[in-house]
């Protein structure tokens, strides 16, 4: 696809990153290559509302963002759920970034852990009115799809990047991503227990967790 094409693309993707690690960054990489998106939003949340609130403060977990993607032009960041004093609900998200990108077709990462648990999301069914969906594989041989995601892939799937442009939200695909066995649990866990964990960050994160002795 060309340039001016691709940039009617606009990438999103949320998360604690408490902290962003290699398997957060490694599979958005990828799938925006085999889509042809140059341009992806990180977005970190600030009470995620299907876990408990994160032990670090959200200016530390955006400071880890800032320098995971300070070097890669690919990614810029985004504080507008740290900013709000509430949950973080993607519809609300989406809802301000279709404002913000109207002309923009939205796509919105996520693994596909959370895909398959996407009908617990709040106004899960509306997502698809403000965005497609891009799916990364992670931990994909023990992901198990209900029959209501499983309809939403049936409707909505697509297995050509070029649909993306035709409409700005309401596609599902699913990326060609190779599989990283990491969540930020393993990486605060093995800070914890002082395994080795550095291979699981970038090296200005891994500077960063060590100066401010965060996880221990
Ligand atoms: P935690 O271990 O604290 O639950 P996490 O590592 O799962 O965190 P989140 O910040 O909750 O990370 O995840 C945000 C998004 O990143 C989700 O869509 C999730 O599926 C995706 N993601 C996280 N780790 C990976 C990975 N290793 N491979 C692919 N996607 C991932």
């Amino acid at each position: 696809m060309s340039k001016v094409l691709t940039n009617k693309l606009l990438g999103i993707f949320g998360g604690t990153f408490d902290p962003i690690h290699n398997g957060h960054l490694n599979p958005v990489i990828e799938a925006a290559k085999e889509i042809g998106i140059n341009q992806v939003i990180l977005i970190p949340c600030h009470i995620p509302p299907h876990k408990e609130q994160p032990s670090t403060a959200p200016k530390l977990r955006l400071k880890m963002v800032e320098l995971a993607c300070e070097h890669n032009p690919l990614f810029s960041v985004d504080d507008r759920e740290l900013k709000k004093n509430s949950h973080s609900y993607t519809i609300e998200t989406l809802k301000s970034l279709r404002a913000d990108y109207p002309e923009k077709s939205l796509c919105f990462f996520m693994g596909s852990d959370a895909f398959s648990k996407l009908n617990s999301w709040h106004k899960w069914r509306e997502l698809m009115d403000y965005a497609h969906i891009i799916v990364c594989q992670r931990d994909s041989r023990n992901v198990v799809l209900s029959a209501e995601i499983e309809g939403l892939l049936k409707k909505f799937r697509t297995k050509n990047n070029r649909e993306l442009l035709d409409k700005n939200h309401g596609y599902i695909f699913e990326a060609a991503t190779s599989e990283l066995e990491v969540s930020s649990t393993d990486v605060r866990d093995k800070i914890k227990s002082g395994e080795t964990w550095a291979q699981h960050v970038p090296e200005s994160v891994y500077n960063f967790i060590t100066t401010h002795r965060l996880y221990q």
